[in-house]
């Protein structure tokens, strides 16, 4: 900083008094761009500004100002003492970019010192430097744009694997509860008859023991397979635990629910099983949705019409 050492009273003297403190600061900490060249246009000096402005780490001291500038000085840039002359030079320094510096060269006894108050980038690199910056966007757009159809793919896959039983492909419980509620509000608000079958595997532990396990698993998903094949579209068949399985009928009165278990038991009877030499048979309880019903209560009675049926010799479909 500029330290007192007198009364100054204006700006001549005061740079006479203290021209070691302003070249300082000017040379170190001022915001304006300087170039210290001889009359032929080497560079003798410049300030911490100019090179952080262009992006240079090393004052190219030695080097002719012609060698960084697009076109060259202007013709009478070297100006007499004490004359200071308005200049725009376009430099190309680092890399691809040019830039353009505003201002004035000042001849101080035979020396020039070219200061600059404005260090740009000129108009043709900015256009350059928008366009490309452009294209990365675009690419990154387009990155972007992948990853999310990714991300929008793991989803369903998440959600399909959330939803899922893995053995048999069926809608799980857990999704089973989503659909039921769907389910059991429109039979409420619009009074569709809606009707639900609980199904379960007779003597299923004795499949298992007798067979192995893994033969167990073939008839799931054979049985499976045929709930799904015997029941519409609409319906909805979820595997609900070990061998048992609930299928909801949406618009179906207690005769199309009879007639939907009657079909499951006989299409299982029916079926042969290549993994067991034993047939494989369903026992079914069957209920239709009353308006007073809760989902608990629903479910709870037609799992009551299944152990019926178990109870009453299995194979059979039990209507509550
Ligand atoms: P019931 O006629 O009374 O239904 O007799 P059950 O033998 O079918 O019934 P129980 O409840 O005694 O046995 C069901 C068996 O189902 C026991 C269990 O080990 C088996 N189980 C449950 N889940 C699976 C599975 O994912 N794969 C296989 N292989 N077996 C399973
Ligand atoms: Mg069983
Ligand atoms: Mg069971």
């Amino acid at each position: 900083m500029v330290k007192g050492r007198g009364a100054s009273t204006d700006l001549e003297s005061l740079l006479r008094e203290t021209p070691e403190e302003i070249t300082q600061y000017l040379l170190s900490s001022g915001r304006m761009a300087m170039i210290l060249l001889d009359r032929k246009g080497v560079i003798l000096d410049c300030n911490a500004f100019f090179l952080e402005s262009v992006g240079l780490t090393d004052k190219p001291v030695g080097q002719s100002i012609n060698t960084f500038l697009r076109e060259g000085l202007q013709a009478g840039w070297d100006c007499v003492h004490g004359d200071c002359r308005p200049v725009k030079l376009t430099f190309t320094l680092n890399g691809p970019l040019e830039y353009s510096l505003s201002g004035h060269i000042l001849n101080i006894h035979g020396h020039y010192l070219l200061f600059a108050h404005t260090v740009r980038l000129t108009d043709h690199e900015m256009v350059a430097t928008l366009s490309r910056l452009t294209d990365e966007l675009t690419d990154l757009t387009r990155q972007l744009n992948k990853k999310n159809r990714e991300l929008e793919a793991a989803n369903k896959t998440i959600t399909r694997l959330m939803n899922t039983d893995p053995l048999t492909g069926l809608t799980n419980r857990r999704q089973l509860k989503e659909k039921m509620d769907v389910e059991l509000s429109k039979a409420k608000r619009h009074g569709h008859p809606l009707s639900a079958l609980m199904t379960d595997i007779d003597h299923f532990k004795s499949i298992n023991d007798t067979y192995g396990h893994a033969a167990g698993d073939a008839v799931l998903v054979g049985v499976a397979s045929i709930l799904r094949q015997t029941c519409r579209k609409e319906d909805i068949v979820a595997r609900y635990g070990g061998e048992e399985f609930v299928i909801l009928l949406p618009d179906s009165p207690v005769a199309a629910a009879l007639d939907c278990a009657e079909r499951i038991r006989k299409a299982i009877e029916g079926s042969e099983f290549p993994e067991i030499d034993r047939k494989v048979t369903v026992s079914l309880g069957a209920t239709v949705f009353m308006p007073t019903d809760t989902e608990d209560s629903f479910i709870e009675r037609a799992d009551a019409a299944l152990y019926e049926a178990k109870e009453s010799g299995r194979n059979r479909v039990v209507l509550k």
